[in-house]
């Protein structure tokens, strides 16, 4: 049998992320109550606004399931408002699944630059990249984004910006990334992502 790909779909950029992964081939689902968690391979949580989807999260009993499937290995990538909902720490403020060794700052750019494109240079991404990606940077979107401040043992820096301020990681079965990658047309974070859950 294929792959299934969850999208937790309560708010924010959850559709754009089903569109990438469906345009890879693989079978994507919206996650919005706790039997669209069974049988899946991947679980992506997007950006949108945090407290919004942590809210809704409990609300519909997801935040338990999520966190057993994540400890017993399922792949979780969080995007933005994703990569603050998956941290341990955020600062001020209770940790929503609390899986990932990172300390996460919420809208870490402050209001005047709270929205910006810059590229990255990930190495990882070499992984699954053909010839001609190859070294090339990725081109991200970052909308009143979150950083991550600190990582844990074990936690991977895997892009950080010119300043040394951490954007994306990886500990195990979870990725986090403080941009929006699936907006802008390169699939390498999605496909990176599906190598990981293999
Ligand atoms: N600033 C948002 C938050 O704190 C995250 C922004 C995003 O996901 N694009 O929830």
């Amino acid at each position: 049998m294929g792959k299934k790909y969850g999208v937790l779909a309560l708010q924010g950029a959850f559709i754009e992320h089903v569109q990438v992964l469906r345009s890879l081939g693989v079978e994507s689902v919206e996650v919005r109550l706790p039997k669209h968690l069974r049988g899946l391979d991947g679980l992506v949580i997007p950006g949108g606004e945090s407290t919004t989807i942590g809210k809704l999260a409990v609300a519909y009993k997801l935040v338990e399931p999520i966190r057993r499937m994540a400890e017993e290995g399922l792949p979780v990538w969080g995007t933005c408002a994703g990569m603050i909902l998956l941290a341990k720490d955020i600062g001020q403020g209770r940790p929503l699944l609390g899986l990932m060794d990172i300390v996460a700052k919420r809208n870490a750019f402050g209001r005047q630059v709270d929205s910006f494109e810059t590229d990255l240079l990930v190495p990882e991404l070499d992984e699954v990249s053909i010839a001609e990606e190859r070294g090339y940077p990725f081109h991200a979107v970052f909308i009143r984004a979150p950083s991550i401040e600190r990582v844990g043992n074990g936690v991977l820096e895997i892009a950080c910006l010119p300043d040394g301020t951490i954007v994306a990681a990886r500990q195990d079965n979870l990725l986090a990334t403080a941009f929006h990658p699936e907006l802008g047309g390169d699939t390498r974070f999605h496909r990176y992502f599906l190598h990981m859950a293999r």
